[in-house]
């Protein structure tokens, strides 16, 4: 095993990855900013390295402080966690370059997977189901545009093959608007994300999000870890997910499994990995796939006892996949509510200081939280602050013990999304499962 990791994020997620490499007897080190010099796993941490000012862009996403500190703490790996520089092509170079290993795919997967265009032509030679669309840029060809919205059928979707965080994407309703929305996505994807190419996909009109979680090993195996419903969204982000997802038969589940395992294989993917669909009709089709550890991976860890943080640091180590296909066996039913420093109605960010923090507990009830009593949360970045897990051996008794633990669930001093969280677990639709990616926000009132 690596013997030292640099754990290179912040909050929940660092501390997870902390205490996976306690377990496993890995030295951790810490970086932080100026900001966050009482982060919890910062504490907890063997080491800890202070690599920049408050903001992000000088010190989660400074690649030289960075490595610098793996260089200094002598360490062996660099876990990346999610957002910051997980999904950075030249961040994965570098330290490799630097001779450290990289806790997640090659750099190359990365850059592939990044390129919407590019993760969809290699999914369709995967066999993994895409959405109907254009299969490729966008061209200046007027009259082959045209032609290609009519056989799609509209309403259609121009998307940034560079796009990202949901942004990046234009749906257009008939022919009429067209060209018109082309150009305006190109340029605006070309100021956001450099690269003004763009591509055209069916618009789905009331799709579920379903979600594969995958793990790839160095020696060519490849498995799948079920599926996980992220629906409950809003403006693209996730609120509430769950595994295994409401109405997915078990034949459906091995047969999208099977293409995604298989994917990662013929791809060469070593590590962790998501490949996102929308589902709609009974059928999915692939939107993209995410590099990287991501924040709901504990609901699928609830539900096949498989520690995916752990096996993404065996993975690195060159260590063979400790699971086949058939140690995999879904168990119950997990979901997780995204705790927010916001207000439940108007969203603002309330960063500050908790006078007062009570996690809830019982049979069945995880807390992934870096916070505690007196813990300040910092105005400079995301604002969850914790992720609350329950698990039943049914879809009811898991929702039941959510109910309880956020009725239990005390976060004072700063305002939270917790009363958001206890409406959508009393509500009817969400009770009789598969509500579709515009529940939330129609429920909200704000679509
Ligand atoms: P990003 O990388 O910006 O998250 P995605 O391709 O994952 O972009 O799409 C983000 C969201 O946009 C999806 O979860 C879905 O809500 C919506 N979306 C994307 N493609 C389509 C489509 N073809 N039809 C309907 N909605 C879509």
């Amino acid at each position: 095993m690596l013997a030292k990791i640099v754990i290179a994020n912040r909050g929940e997620i660092a501390l997870r990855i902390l205490r996976a490499c306690r377990e496993m007897g890995i030295q951790t080190v810490a970086v932080h900013s100026t900001a966050d010099r009482d982060l919890k796993h910062v504490r907890l941490a063997d080491e800890s390295v202070c690599i920049g000012p408050p903001s992000s862009l000088e010190s989660y996403l400074n690649i030289p402080a960075i490595i610098c500190a793996a260089e200094l703490t002598n360490a062996a790996g660099i876990h990346p966690g999610y957002g910051f520089l997980s999904e950075n092509a030249e961040f994965a170079e570098q330290v490799e370059s630097s001779g450290f290993k990289f806790i997640g795919p090659s750099a190359a997967a990365i850059r592939e997977m990044g390129d919407k265009i590019a993760a969809i032509r290699a999914m369709k030679e995967a066999g993994v189901p895409t959405v109907p669309g254009s299969d490729g840029p966008l061209t200046d060809d007027k009259e082959r545009i045209l032609k290609l919205g009519r056989e799609i059928g509209y309403p259609v979707i121009i998307k940034a093959a560079g796009g990202g965080g949901g942004r990046g994407m234009r749906v257009v309703r008939a022919e009429g608007s067209l060209l018109n929305s082309i150009q305006m996505t190109k340029s605006e994807a070309g100021a956001a994300f450099n690269n003004d190419i763009v591509y055209m996909e069916k618009f789905l009109a009331s799709p579920r999000h379903i979600e594969i979680q995958v793990l790839a090993d160095s020696h060519g195996n490849a498995i799948h870890l079920a599926e996980r419903d992220c629906s409950m969204q809003r403006k693209h982000q996730k609120v509430v997910e769950e595994a295994p997802a409401p109405g997915i038969t078990p034949e459906q589940r091995k047969e999208i499994g099977e293409r995604c395992a298989n994917a990662c294989i013929q791809m060469g993917y070593e590590g962790a990995g998501t490949f996102e669909f929308l589902y709609e009709n009974d059928e999915f089709y692939f939107i993209e796939m995410n590099t990287r550890i991501q924040v709901e991976h504990p609901v699928t860890e609830m539900i096949t006892w498989v520690d995916i943080v752990k096996e993404q640091i065996s993975i690195a180590s060159g260590n063979p996949l400790r699971y086949k296909q058939e140690d995999i066996v879904v168990h119950g039913h997990a979901i997780e509510c995204r705790i927010n420093a916001e207000d439940s109605k108007t969203f603002v960010p309330s960063p500050g200081k908790i006078t007062l923090y009570h996690a809830p507990g019982g049979p069945g009830v995880r807390m992934d939280s870096h916070i505690y009593n007196g813990y300040t949360v910092p105005p400079y970045y995301d604002s969850m602050i914790g992720k609350l897990i329950t698990y039943g051996n049914s879809r009811e008794s898991a929702i039941a013990r959510m109910q309880g633990a956020l009725s239990e669930i005390v976060i004072d001093g700063i305002k939270t999304n917790i009363q958001l969280q206890r409406e959508i677990m009393s509500d009817g639709n969400f009770a009789n499962g598969g509500t579709n990616i515009h529940y939330l926000e129609k429920k909200l009132g704000i679509s």
